[in-house]
């Protein structure tokens, strides 16, 4: 059996979550018609506190929106350095928004207000200008980290005194909350607009919802379209978004937990040079001088144990909904004997 630690990405719905898709109720959703489809926005908002959501088929594509929505050409987005929306959407920011970056160095994916604050262009006709704030929680290649509220909090303040918008990129937001167990409706309290999956650490085969204000969302719809993400009887994957939300959200502390595990029993070895702090799912590990990343994952394959090679000397390990305490005891076992 094939232990897949590459992503949250890689889980298939279980029976519940198929039955739930197969009576799920649908309609043409670009007409606004797919019940499902209304539920689980409807769903989400409340959730959040806000006051409307939009489904659509990728995270990538609610945070492109978003920064559309709050962007025009020339602007630029105020982001950490190791942001997905800088890194790994295909220079979207650019491509969709015609908007420039300023990239921060964070500490594990995380920007500080006052590092925000140094990165605010001044109103000067050479200079581009910020429009937008764009936080990670967690952060991917933060290795899982999670942000302090008091510190979005600061954030939002100076986005509000500045005049700037303030996105949350909340793919793996619900493993933050579990993690400080903290609400969504703080969350919705926060920012403009939030992107949350369902394909990852839910366990959903697709999906991904903004959420924020009516106005936004109305916005946001019509930019969808644009973007080619207005699907039809999608009611399906909606039904496995709400099954997710209802039964996936507090689980997630069993697999923070095995993440914690597994990665005692990594940093137990000596070809181990660090770990990132493990918070929530996402374990990565730097390997000492001498040991190639590649050459682990490759070993590890050979066990049928799938790992990811981040960098040459890093390895990226996430524990998902398909990971069983089974599964990660069979690891340790296996990393026993390297
Ligand atoms: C996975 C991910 C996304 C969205 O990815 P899609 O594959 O497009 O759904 C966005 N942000 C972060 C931090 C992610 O890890």
């Amino acid at each position: 059996m094939i232990i897949d630690y590459r992503s949250d990405t890689v889980t298939r719905p279980g029976p519940g979550m198929l039955a739930a898709m197969s009576t799920a109720r649908v309609g043409d959703d670009v007409f606004g018609e797919d019940p499902s489809i209304n539920e689980l926005e409807q769903m989400t908002a409340t959730l959040f506190g806000m006051e409307a959501a939009l489904f659509c088929p990728s995270g990538t594509m609610t945070n492109q929106i978003a920064i559309k929505c709050h962007t025009q050409a020339g602007d630029e987005v105020i982001c950490d350095e190791s942001s997905h929306v800088y890194q790994y959407e295909g220079g979207g920011i650019a491509f969709n928004s015609g908007a420039s970056v300023k990239l921060i160095q964070g500490n594990l994916g995380r920007i500080t207000a006052e590092q925000v604050a140094a990165a605010i262009q001044p109103d000067d006709v050479h200079r581009p200008h910020t429009s937008l704030v764009s936080l990670e929680n967690t952060s991917n290649r933060g290795g899982g980290s999670c942000y302090e509220l008091a510190e979005i909090k600061k954030i939002q303040a100076l986005c509000r005194e500045r005049g700037l918008s303030f996105h949350l990129d909340g793919a793996r937001l619900w493993n933050a909350m579990v993690a400080r167990n903290e609400s969504a409706v703080q969350y919705g309290a926060a920012f403009d607009s939030i992107s949350v999956c369902l394909s990852k650490s839910l366990g959903c085969p697709v999906g991904s919802l903004l959420v924020g204000k009516k106005t936004l969302i109305h916005k946001a719809r019509r930019i969808r379209k644009v973007f080619g993400g207005g699907m039809r009887q999608a009611g399906f994957l909606a039904a496995a978004g709400i099954y997710a939300l209802q039964n996936n959200i507090s689980r997630l502390a069993e697999d923070h937990q095995h993440a914690k595990t597994l990665a005692a029993a990594l940093a137990e070895k000596s070809f181990v040079k660090m770990l990132l702090p493990v918070e929530t799912n996402i374990i990565i590990f730097e390997l000492k001088e001498g040991h190639s990343a590649p050459d682990l994952v490759a070993r590890l394959k050979e066990a049928q144990i799938y790992g990811y090679a981040i960098a040459p000397n890093r390895v990226r390990l996430v524990v998902h909904l398909d990971i069983s305490a089974d599964m990660i005891q069979q690891t340790i076992d296996t990393i026993k004997k390297y």
